[in-house]
């Protein structure tokens, strides 16, 4: 029998449970009941997530694919077959065509992903065929960790303790013996986008295993001392590969070795919030925690000029400056910025987080929904276990905290590249102001943050 393996955000051919359950190769656990068969790899391409992914995602997702039909070429298959249009159909056709008797994929968590599969279980259920799902992006599928009164957790560090409890398989080799089928017509990989891709770090599996193992060798070691430094290379930068399942996070977890636990903690984080996204979807664009909705926000044409300014990073403060840029110029932003961008945003010139998170997703190679708008969630004070909404960071201490001799911000700042030192974090204040180009600051960051407090204030006290 002929099986289609259905790629989607698992770019890769290790640890890949979904392709020992195609092939049937025997491994237990991996749901190959029915013995072995050949396969033929398959990714649609869906309009649907495709038009909103953005340049910087579309164009990473392209070479990925590129990478992964190369990686499937070398190990004697006829390659990747792609079709465009929606799922449901595509499949349906693929099926048609090849006969085959079941689709096999890793299970999707993310609130449009839960519903196209079970259309297409449905759709495919009707032609006689099964939609077989196993394993997941994750080490523990969202869900599975409970309180003992099987509630799910709304708080990090219970869930943590309860995760790593729970515990995850160990990671599975690449299936030597796949059988691949082919003969079938691939209307081939899309083209890049032509406009607005940033430099993007090398897609595909192999690289993947590259960033990982040089960070293992060198990064890993100081994460938890270095993780805040923005001037450093001190994370892994493992995120777009994650978020396209060019690596398994098990793979990581089962190489970090006993002293590593910031940085497992870190990749908890990922799993909370997908566990968080699942059992409530609609906190993709909705507050979780529902009496911040009432808070007051600005709107019209001042605030659209000073989110202009914030996109563009040109609000006068360097290290908020810095971070836009970045993400403009790498698709990808160090997490510590981007918690003080967000708080920039949210709380300096009181703009709603989901303004943000969408931009966000326009921009970053790594987006995904439950780490994005949980995140700006966590800053806006409206999410998880948040950090209290009254805690404004100021974006000067932590350029002087997180960036202690300027250079982050004078990397992605050319009009600062003539200031030495830490004073790059206060242009305003050198002899003549900021140098020619660089804005004053938009707004007063003291004046903003009394304004924010009154508002929550507000809002508490209803
Ligand atoms: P490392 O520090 O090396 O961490 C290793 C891995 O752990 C990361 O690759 C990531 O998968 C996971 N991780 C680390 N920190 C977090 C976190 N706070 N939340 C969830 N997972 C985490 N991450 C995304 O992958 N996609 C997003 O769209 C995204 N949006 C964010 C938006 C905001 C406002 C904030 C504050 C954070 C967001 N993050 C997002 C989390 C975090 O900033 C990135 O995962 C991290 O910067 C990626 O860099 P790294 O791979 O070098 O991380």
């Amino acid at each position: 029998p002929v099986r289609l393996l259905w790629f989607r955000r698992d770019l890769r051919l290790a640890d890949n449970p979904a392709l020992h359950a195609a092939a049937g190769t025997g491994v237990p656990g991996t749901g190959d009941g029915s013995g072995p068969a050949s396969v033929l790899p398959v990714f649609v391409v869906d309009p649907v997530l495709w038009e909103p992914a953005g340049p910087s995602r579309r164009a990473y997702l392209v070479r990925s694919l590129h990478a992964l039909d190369a990686a499937l070429r070398e190990r004697g298959s006829g390659g990747l077959v792609v079709r465009r249009g929606e799922p449901v159909a595509e499949l349906g056709r693929l099926v048609a065509e090849t006969g085959a008797d079941e689709v096999h994929a890793a299970a999707d968590f993310g609130p449009y992903g839960r519903a196209r599969d079970e259309e297409v279980e449905q759709a495919l259920g009707e032609q006689g065929v099964a939609l077989v799902r196993t394993g997941s992006p994750y080490a523990v599928a969202p869900g599975r960790v409970r309180k003992q009164d099987d509630t799910p957790y709304r708080v990090f560090t219970p869930f943590l303790r309860a995760w790593a409890d729970h515990g995850w398989r160990a990671p599975l080799p690449e299936p030597k013996d796949v059988v691949w089928a082919d003969g079938v017509k691939s209307s081939g990989i899309p083209a890049e986008p032509r406009s607005g891709v940033p430099a993007l770090p090398t897609a595909g599996e192999a690289a993947a295993r590259a960033v990982w193992s040089a960070y293992r060798k060198k990064g890993l070691q100081r994460y938890a001392e270095t993780r805040d430094r923005a001037d450093l290379p001190g994370t892994s930068h493992l995120s777009v590969h994650l978020r396209f399942g060019e690596v398994h996070p098990r793979t990581l977890l089962a190489e970090v070795g006993p002293d590593a636990s910031t940085f497992r903690a870190e990749l908890a984080w990922r799993e909370f919030y997908a566990d968080v996204l699942h059992h409530h979807p609609e906190s993709a664009r909705e507050y979780l925690n529902p009496q911040l909705a009432g808070m007051q926000y600005d709107t019209g044409q001042d605030a659209d000029a000073l989110f202009a300014a914030w996109q563009a990073g040109r609000t006068g403060y360097p290290f908020v400056d810095a971070g836009m840029r970045q993400l403009a110029a790498e698709g990808w932003m160090h997490n510590r910025v981007r918690m003080v961008v967000a708080s920039f945003l949210v709380k300096d010139l009181h703009q709603e987080w989901t303004r943000g998170a969408r931009h966000f997703m326009n921009l970053l190679a790594d987006g995904d929904l439950a780490s994005n708008s949980h995140g700006w969630q966590w800053v806006a004070g409206c999410g998880t276990d948040a950090a209290p909404y009254f805690r404004i960071f100021n974006p000067v201490a932590q350029g002087r905290k997180f960036d202690p001799d300027g250079d982050y911000v004078r990397r992605y700042i050319p009009e600062l590249q003539g200031v030495a030192g830490a004073a790059v974090h206060e242009p305003w204040k050198l002899p003549g102001g900021p140098p020619k180009g660089y804005p004053k600051p938009i707004v007063d960051h003291a004046e903003e943050r009394a304004v924010s407090l009154a508002r929550y204030k507000a809002v508490r006290e209803g």
